[in-house]
Formats: structure tokens, C-alpha cells, sequence
């Protein structure tokens, strides 16, 4: 199969994306890109740079003079910034704070968007996110929108993080979090009008993976 094909998996922090994105990934041999990491990048280098992230003159200024590198490693589209690669970096809290008013800065996006349509050149994409089906592949074959309850979201989160915070506060950061995804102005958190809904509540991983996996190849087939 020729490169530039995408399933876009959008939904909210938690909501099982990032692991079901990845497996879908390696069953079909495409690449995996987590563009919340990209994102987060550009929100680390703001706070490395000692710039407030809601002031969105500076954040957009210090955005256009980012150098990022994409390249293709284990399976999945990974990058360096300034020439570094953040790497677990990307999770502390103090990203988790700053990452979503700095996504919301139409300057962002539009920087991100871009970065993020290039990667078609590298290959099939397995991309997850908030808007990729809704803006940045609008015309991705495949779209899912991942859903889970509040609740199950933050002990999942809870579980991966390691900084000592009780499920309530992993709770009340997701929220905050969703809240300024969802109600940003440019290419808010929603479901693209063509995507599948998956709610993994109560399911496994496995479970989505599977569902996803189904959907894909009977669209494939038809
Ligand atoms: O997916 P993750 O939780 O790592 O994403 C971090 C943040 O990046 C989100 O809370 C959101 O503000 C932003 N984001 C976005 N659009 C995307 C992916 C992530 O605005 N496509």
C-alpha cells in the first residue's frame, strides 16, 4: 500500500489513545504519531524558555523559531526540537499545566498542523490527538473518537504517572485540561461528523484494538 494513508484517532487525556494507537499501528505495520507529544514539545520549550504560556505573542514568536526534525524510529514518527529529544520530560506536570493554553494558540496549531501533514511523507500514519480527524486530515479514511468515563480516565492516568498525586487531583488536571481543549476556539476538542465512537469503558485495550482493527478491514474490503 502507498504512503499517505491515515486513521486518525481523536478523544480526550486518557481516554486509552495513545496504547490503542500503537497497537493498531504495529497490526498493520504503519507508523504511530502521538501529536499530544508534539504539542508538549512545543509547550516544554516554552517553559525551558522561561516564557508565560498564556502569553500568546510570546509563545507564538518563540513557536516560529522552533527547529524540529521528524524521523522514523521503532515504528512510530518521533522528533527533535531545537535539537534535543525531551523525552520523558514531556509527562511532568508542569507540561500537563502549560501544554493545553499553548495548544490553544491559533499560532501553535497552525505550526503543529503543518508539521503534522508532512509526516504523510514518511509513511501509512496511525495519528492520535484531538483534532485529526476534525482539522488536520479531515479527509483520513478512517476516523475513531475514544471515549471513556471521567472516572476510569483518571485512574487510568493515575496508574502511569509517577509524581504522587492522589486519583482526584490526576482527576481534576484531566478536567482542567479537557475543559480548555474542548472550549479553545481554534479546533477545539470534538468529534470529527464522520468518526466511529468508541466508548472503552469497561473494555480492554485489546477489545478497542480489535473493534478498530474490524472496522478498518471491512472498510478495506468493501
Ligand atoms: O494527548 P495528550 O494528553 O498528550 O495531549 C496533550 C495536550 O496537547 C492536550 O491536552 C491538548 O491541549 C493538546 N493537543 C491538541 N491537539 C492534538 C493533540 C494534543 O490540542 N491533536
Amino acid at each position: 500500500m502507498e504512503k499517505g494513508n491515515v486513521i486518525a484517532i481523536d478523544g480526550p487525556s486518557a481516554s486509552g489513545k495513545s496504547t490503542v494507537a500503537r497497537k493498531v499501528a504495529a497490526a498493520l505495520d504503519w507508523l504511530y504519531v502521538d501529536s499530544g507529544a508534539v504539542y508538549r514539545a512545543v509547550a516544554w520549550r516554552v517553559i525551558q524558555n522561561e516564557i508565560d504560556p498564556s502569553d500568546q505573542d510570546a509563545v507564538a514568536t518563540h513557536a516560529r523559531e522552533i527547529q524540529a526534525n521528524f524521523f522514523v524510529e521503532s515504528g512510530a514518527v518521533l522528533f527533535e526540537m531545537a535539537g534535543e529529544r525531551p523525552g520523558e520530560a514531556l509527562r511532568r506536570e508542569a507540561v500537563n499545566r502549560a501544554v493545553s493554553p499553548v495548544a490553544a494558540n491559533p499560532v501553535v496549531r497552525e505550526i503543529v498542523t503543518d508539521w503534522l501533514r508532512g509526516m504523510r511523507e514518511l509513511g501509512n500514519l496511525v495519528m492520535e490527538g484531538r483534532d485529526i480527524g476534525s482539522v488536520v486530515f479531515p479527509e483520513a479514511a478512517f476516523k475513531f473518537y475514544l471515549d471513556a468515563s471521567p472516572e476510569e480516565r483518571a485512574r487510568r492516568r493515575h496508574a502511569e504517572t509517577q509524581e504522587g498525586l492522589s486519583v482526584d487531583a490526576v482527576g481534576a488536571s484531566l478536567q482542567l485540561r479537557d475543559q480548555i481543549d474542548s472550549r479553545r476556539m481554534t479546533a477545539p476538542l470534538t468529534v470529527a461528523k464522520d468518526a466511529d465512537i468508541v466508548d472503552s469503558t469497561g473494555m480492554t485495550i485489546d477489545d478497542v484494538v480489535a473493534v478498530i482493527l474490524e472496522r478498518v478491514r471491512l472498510a478495506r474490503e468493501t
